[in-house]
């Protein structure tokens, strides 16, 4: 027994169940044992004269009639009963669930699950809750096919079987006692089952202080072994010819602009090597900056890269850089691509007859080699782990970095995050553009909305609609969408033409759709959050997002940069009815600013008032059970012990560091 062991091997469980594990990257037991739930329902019991109506909660009381079976129709039937909440008598209803019925004894106290109607005083039973007190329920990102429950079933599985017992200790045991961290094992377990709230939350604790401080041995040591090599190449380019273009750009540079240039230049020109990154709010203009960077290594005789996450934005970017240099030859590299299409490119690159290459991950694979890559730049780097920043940064010799973000991060958090990297921030918006109007509606007053749309579509606007999130699966997402799409198509007939995009799309689909609604073929576009990032349609000006509450405020952000991008007058239409305090608050902040970092500092705090069981939100690299923002202290406490530890010259032979040492090397062998 190994906890490499193929999940296929688990009692109950083929090779067909095991194939939807893979799709959530889980494949081997450990893989399953730290797939952890996103969210924990609160199962704890309300008072029904707080529900709202449509609600769904628990409610505890004590049974005042009999139960009753009534069958009706073929196989339907309803159990119904009363129970007492304080001076309060509720119906209750269970349709087709007659089993529940030996639960339910006259004087007796239950606790029910149900959706609560406010008109008719009743509660639409979903099941008779096993324990009656407050009960932590994990819920668990699916895909399609899978089931909470026969998750749930396999996790208990694999504990059942022993192998939780497998799972060692990778924090020396010092750590544990100066922190008061649980073991590693009760950790993981109450993740998956917690007996109560406290015991969660110490397994959180525990497991952030984990992956913080192997975050930070990683990049610690990564920078000590680039700090080795830290002479970078010279990049002497053409100021003739980089004035010649910068003069040939439709616009003036903004100040923030031109000093983050100045900054990129003379690094790059300098013997050291450049490690920045260049912060700035959404359409503040980085691309630009990135491209004349670029620009400049072409004059100084080096190749340049540009790594986004999407396949779209890889698109853009060639597509906008080859506007801006016709004369240079620039290349598009993506997994995607058509394999005669892919050879050609990586022949380009290699025989350095290509300047320019724009891409996706398929930038730092093994097949690719550069001919001179002087410069390396990523797109919305927080996406990208260390790891495969390395990659990238080995693949060239020694290239400067530049890094593009257009998440606001505090200057200390940057540093922390990212380590030794200086920043470049463009704190200003081009002139003349007009704040995008902000505008928070209810559902009811949909209808409206849709009028109002209709008249600006005949006036050649052209809108972004945004489904709602749901993050328990990306299938029920797609349904969705699809759902609200073919809603949108019946009002608007043939008044409008509507499409939909979605991740489930292949990457040339997806690319269809956005080209045809940036050639203004298609006049609103329905899109689950796969535009988010960076996607330019400057005609586009009208965002409506659904149940805008779903999403946090870097994320809402983030989509309402993609308008406001033209001259046009832009709005941002938030439809929700939030059930939540901090989902009411949210809406008014995003009416009233549309300055990122004033928003990431009130993410922040309304972040940090304690909202344990809300949803994630945009972060910089991804973790599992931590945040960067939320758990700052934690990151800080793990920073400074990864870096004591560094400091030992022997530290590896000590056995405290046993597991740290084979991790590390483990780590680059993978590479
Ligand atoms: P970002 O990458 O920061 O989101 P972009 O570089 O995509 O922003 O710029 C957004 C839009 O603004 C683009 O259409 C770009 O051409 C335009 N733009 C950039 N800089 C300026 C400027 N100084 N003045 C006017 N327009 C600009
Ligand atoms: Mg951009």
């Amino acid at each position: 027994m190994r906890l490499q062991d193929d999940l296929a091997c688990l009692k109950g469980l083929g090779p067909k169940s095991a194939e939807k594990f893979h799709k959530l990257e889980i494949r081997t037991v450990e893989d399953l044992l730290c797939y952890y739930p996103f969210r924990y329902d609160d199962f704890k019991s309300r008072q029904v004269a707080d529900l709202m109506d449509g609600e769904k909660a628990v409610v505890l009381g004590t049974v005042v009639t009999p139960a009753t079976v009534q069958y009706y129709g073929f196989k339907r039937n309803r159990l119904s009963f009363k129970i007492k909440q304080a001076e309060a008598v509720v119906n209750v209803h269970f349709f087709n669930q007659p089993y529940w019925q030996d639960k339910i004894a006259l004087g007796q106290e239950v606790a029910i699950f149900g959706k609560w109607d406010s008109k008719k005083a009743s509660l639409t039973g979903i099941k008779v809750l096993a324990q009656l007190a407050d009960d932590l329920q994990p819920v668990y990102h699916l895909t399609k096919g899978l089931s909470q429950a026969s998750l749930v079933k396999a996790i208990k599985t694999v504990i059942d079987s022993g192998y939780l017992q497998l799972l060692e200790e990778n924090l020396p045991r010092y750590l544990l006692e100066k922190y008061r961290l649980v073991d590693r094992q009760s950790a993981v377990l109450a993740m998956h089952f917690p007996t109560d709230l406290a015991a969660y939350q110490q397994a959180l604790r525990r497991l952030k202080f984990e992956e913080f401080f192997y975050f930070q041995l990683q990049l610690q040591s990564l920078k000590a072994s680039n700090q080795k090599e830290t002479a970078g190449t010279p990049i002497v380019y053409d100021e003739q010819k980089l004035a010649e273009r910068l003069s040939a750009l439709p616009f003036a540079l903004t100040q923030a602009q031109r000093r983050s240039l100045t900054e990129i230049l003379t690094d790059m020109a300098s013997g050291r090597h450049m490690n920045r990154l260049l912060q700035g709010d959404v359409g503040s203009g980085k691309t630009v900056i990135a491209s004349l960077a670029m620009y400049a290594s072409h004059t100084a005789g080096y190749q340049s890269a540009l790594m986004v996450p999407t396949e779209i934005l890889a698109d853009q970017h060639y597509r906008s850089l080859k506007e801006l240099f016709p004369d240079l030859t620039v290349v598009l590299l993506t997994s995607g691509m058509k394999t005669a299409d892919k050879r050609a490119a990586l022949t380009g690159i290699a025989d350095g007859s290509v300047n320019m290459i724009v891409g996706t991950h398929a930038l730092i694979q093994e097949a690719v080699s550069y001919h001179r890559l002087g410069l390396v730049i990523t797109d919305e780097q927080h996406r990208f782990g260390v790891k495969q920043r390395r990659l990238f940064r080995e693949k060239g010799e020694n290239p400067d970095v530049l890094m593009m973000t257009a998440t606001p991060i505090p200057r200390t958090l940057a540093i922390t995050a990212f380590g030794e990297m200086d920043v470049s921030i463009i704190d200003q918006l081009p002139a003349g553009r007009k704040p995008i109007i902000t505008r928070w509606v209810k559902h009811e007053q949909l209808e409206k909305v849709l009028d109002w749309l209709n008249q600006e579509v005949a006036k050649s606007a052209q809108i972004y609609i945004i489904s709602p999130l749901i993050e328990e699966s990306e299938a029920l997402d797609l349904k969705n969408a699809e759902a609200l799409y073919q809603d949108l198509q019946e009002f608007f007939g043939t008044r409008a033409r509507v499409a939909l995009m979605h991740g489930r799309m292949k990457s040339e689909e997806k690319d269809q759709v956005m080209q045809a609604f940036k050639a203004h073929e298609i006049d609103i576009l329905v899109s689950t959050t796969v535009i988010e990032v960076g996607v330019n349609v400057p005609n586009a000006s009208i965002m409506v997002i659904m149940d805008a509450d779903r999403f946090g405020l870097s994320q809402l952000h983030q989509l309402r940069g993609r308008v406001g991008r033209g001259s046009k007058q832009s709005y941002a239409i938030l439809v929700a009815n939030p059930k939540t305090d901090s989902g009411k608050e949210r809406m008014r902040i995003m009416c009233e600013t549309t300055d990122g970092f004033v928003l990431a500092e009130a993410d922040l705090k309304m972040r940090g008032s304690g909202e344990i069981f809300g949803t994630r939100q945009s972060g910089i690299p991804e973790f599992k059970v931590a945040d960067m923002v939320e758990d700052y202290p934690i990151l800080e406490e793990a920073r400074k012990v990864a870096s004591q530890i560094l400091a030992q010259a022997d530290w590896q032979a000590s056995p405290d560091y046993q597991m740290l040492g084979q991790y590390l090397k483990q780590e680059q062998a993978f590479d």
